[in-house]
């Protein structure tokens, strides 16, 4: 193994797992002994990892240690339509400080820099320390511009931003970044494969294999309807284009009851606005807006069936602020559209959760991503 991804794997084994010692450290990542000593010193030296104590053993007493959480810390943004949200993160995976503030659409380098300064100043902590910023979510204002959840133009706003701030900026999917922030923030471990089903402003799953997010946003360009609706991304019957949230927040607006269920007026909110009424309706027991949902869910649970039998994952994670919101709806009917074929034919039982984290998931997955990169 290479040295930096010993450093890395043992970073993560003490994360996911603190205090540990040296040798439950080579137990969890493979590595000799020897190899753990060696890098720990250095980590030591750094100040990344800490001794702690030690731990009462029938032979030698072991030297307990973890990470001091403000050693290196990354600033993760989240951009979604008129809304920019900052989440200042450490090694643990901790939010030390966040802030949300309105942004034009597009989003300009000089406002996301001042939010960056806001967050760092308030924090306490030394910014020497920020290792860097990772951007994500809707560069171009796509919150209201549709498109293939990519990172929409994200590189030049990225270099816009170096430019400002001076730090180094890592520009990223959002449901890609929301992996990595679960990943991070759940202390899962590598061994633990995933999917992490994101909803913004749109649908998109980022995959944790080995402790790696596989990189592709594409869940929403997962086929639901061989003759179905044209797709932003120039195919048809796409999941984004039958049961995403701009199509379910269009068909709400569109439908008299669920329209007056979530007070939505014609024009400008938000596809992210707009989605979390229709969800906020339905938790009250609005039928209209719970029908709409139950549809566009049962879509989703369909795809998420595909991608868990493909991968063979028996864990599904729900992240974002859309599923923060409907995960009540969703969680469910993933549940039960993937339990009969699990008992018949997989012989697996796949877990359904909600991110602890799902409304900043994708922040301090950005965040995370510079943390480790
Ligand atoms: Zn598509």
């Amino acid at each position: 193994m290479a040295r930096g991804r010993a450093r890395e794997a043992i970073l993560d084994a003490i994360r996911a797992a603190e205090p540990l010692s040296r040798v439950e450290i080579a137990g969890v990542t493979g590595l000799t002994e020897a190899a753990v000593s060696m890098t720990v010193r250095r980590l030591l030296d750094e100040g990344l990892v800490v001794e702690t104590g030690r731990a009462p053993t029938a032979g030698k007493p072991r030297t307990l240690l973890r990470l001091d959480p403000s050693a290196r810390i990354a600033v993760g943004v989240h951009l979604d339509a008129g809304t920019a949200t900052f989440v200042l993160t450490g090694q643990t995976g901790g939010i030390i400080s966040r802030l949300a503030r309105p942004v034009s659409t597009p989003a300009t380098a000089d406002e996301l820099a001042a939010g960056v300064t806001v967050l760092l100043a308030g924090s306490g902590v030394d910014a020497a320390r920020c290792l860097g910023i990772g951007l994500t979510g809707a560069m171009d204002g796509a919150g209201t511009g549709g498109g293939a959840g990519t990172t929409h133009g994200g590189g030049d706003l990225g270099d816009r931003l170096r430019a400002a701030t001076g730090f180094t900026v890592l520009v990223e999917n959002d449901a890609t970044a929301a992996a990595a922030g679960e990943y991070w923030v759940a202390r899962l471990g590598p061994e633990r494969a995933f999917a992490a089903l994101h909803l913004g402003s749109r649908l998109g799953a980022g995959i944790v294999v080995g402790g790696r997010v596989l990189r592709g946003g594409g869940f929403g360009h997962v086929c639901v309807r061989a003759d179905g609706p044209p797709c932003g991304c120039g195919s048809r019957g796409c999941l984004e284009a039958v049961a995403g949230p701009r199509t379910l927040v269009a068909l709400a607006r569109s439908d008299a009851a669920a329209a007056a269920e979530a007070g939505l007026e014609p024009g400008s909110r938000s596809v992210a606005a707009g989605f979390a009424a229709v969800a906020r309706a339905a938790r009250a027991g609005a039928p209209a807006c719970l029908a709409l949902l139950e549809e566009s869910a049962a879509h989703v649970a369909a795809a998420a069936e595909s991608v868990v039998n493909l991968l063979d994952l028996d864990l599904v994670v729900l992240t974002g602020p859309g599923f923060a919101a409907a995960s009540f709806v969703y969680g469910p009917a993933i549940q039960r559209r993937i339990a009969p074929a699990d008992a018949k034919t997989w012989h697996r039982s796949v877990t359904v959760t909600v991110s602890s984290a799902a409304a900043t998931a994708s922040a301090t997955g950005a965040a995370a991503m510079v943390l480790r990169s």
